[in-house]
């Protein structure tokens, strides 16, 4: 079975590692939870890779600033990032990309329209589109907007969990909806018309519930959340409410189901692991909600962590045995596992 995977975040981790520039970290290497031999023996042909550009080393790690309740936990927002920093680190992954790119001696490409997808689909071609997680590299103003197009970048989430001049992340936070604060800004607002205008997907990821709904009523492109649950099964703020997963289908959009054991299950306490099921347990759960064409695979590879069962990459032939044994037919496995992003992906494209 073929499979295209909403977010990944092995840029960040081989940037974050003791060799920053290191291509063999994905083309060869296999630690973690992702490289290319790997994600093609798992049935991967193709996938998004995030451009994050990480919290500052100064900041408590996430488990230092988790704070546990009687029903529940928070973890203390990351502050805002500066623009300098993160437009700085932003090129440099994009460079690391196109680094990979090259060393891959023609086995990927970064992906810069529907034509070149096709292509690469059919040639088997490993298909890698460039996502810019948080819009922290961005001037307000949008005037390098068009810069970063030009690099390839094609896909676009307004914020990661923290503010900025854009708009409102939403906290790790449980039990809760995502409505934890204000919408977008200005800014935010013609950062979405101009994302549509270029032909930039915008992914929801990451932004709170009042943000999401100003997307909804400004964008002309389907509405995507490349990596998030279902709110209703497992009250995570990140996760999508019932109305929100309404609004996505009806904008022929798309919700990719994360693979971070945080994120699946209904725990007190931030979890250690999961069973598998509990992925198949969101796609059946939206899937009975809006339908099999509107949810999909959303890893988080090397960024969060996955069930011990999944292990890493090649793991997807285990979820394709769980979608079959669900009763899923062939066709809606082929929906799930790939058709969905490339139709979403190209309907994001066309300007
Ligand atoms: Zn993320």
């Amino acid at each position: 079975m073929n499979i295209f995977d909403g977010h990944n975040d092995i840029l960040n981790k081989i940037t974050n590692s003791e060799k920053p520039t290191n291509t063999r970290a994905f083309l060869s290497e296999g630690r973690g939870h992702l490289d290319l031999p790997r994600a093609i023996q798992g049935g991967m042909v193709g996938g998004f890779f995030a451009v994050y550009p990480s919290n500052p080393p100064s900041l408590p790690s996430a488990e230092d600033r988790t704070f546990l309740r009687a029903d529940g936990y928070e973890v203390i927002m990351a502050p805002a990032l500066e623009y300098a920093v993160a437009h700085q680190a932003a090129l440099d992954m994009i460079t690391l990309m196109e680094q990979i790119e090259a060393d891959s001696s023609g086995d990927l490409e970064i992906i810069k329209d529907s034509q070149q997808l096709e292509n690469c689909l059919e040639k088997k071609i490993f298909a890698a589109v460039l996502h810019l997680e948080g819009a922290e590299p961005i001037q307000p103003d949008l005037d390098n907007l068009p810069d970063f197009f030009e690099l390839g970048m094609r896909s676009l989430g307004i914020t990661w969990s923290r503010p900025n001049a854009f708009g409102h992340g939403v906290p790790f936070k449980f039990p809760s909806s995502p409505d934890t604060g204000p919408g977008l800004t200005d800014a935010g607002k013609e950062l979405v018309k101009a994302c549509n205008e270029l032909g930039i997907m915008i992914d929801l990821a990451h932004l709170n519930e009042k943000g999401f709904w100003d997307v909804a009523g400004i964008s002309s492109s389907p509405l995507v959340s490349s990596h998030t649950a279902a709110n209703g099964l497992t009250a995570k703020a990140r996760n999508l409410t019932d109305d929100q997963l309404k609004a996505v289908a009806e904008s022929n959009g798309l919700a990719g189901i994360i693979f971070s054991v945080n994120d699946l299950d209904a725990e007190i306490k931030p979890k250690d692991d999961a069973p598998i099921s509990t992925i198949i347990d969101h796609i059946i759960y939206i899937t009975e909600l809006i339908g099999v064409d509107h949810v999909a695979f959303g890893s988080d590879f090397d960024g969060t962590r996955i069930p011990s069962e999944l292990g890493d990459a090649r793991g997807f032939p285990k979820l394709v045995t769980l979608l079959d044994k669900a009763g899923f037919s062939d066709s809606d496995q082929e929906k799930i596992c790939y058709q969905n992003w490339i139709r979403v992906l190209k309907e994001c494209w066309t300007k």
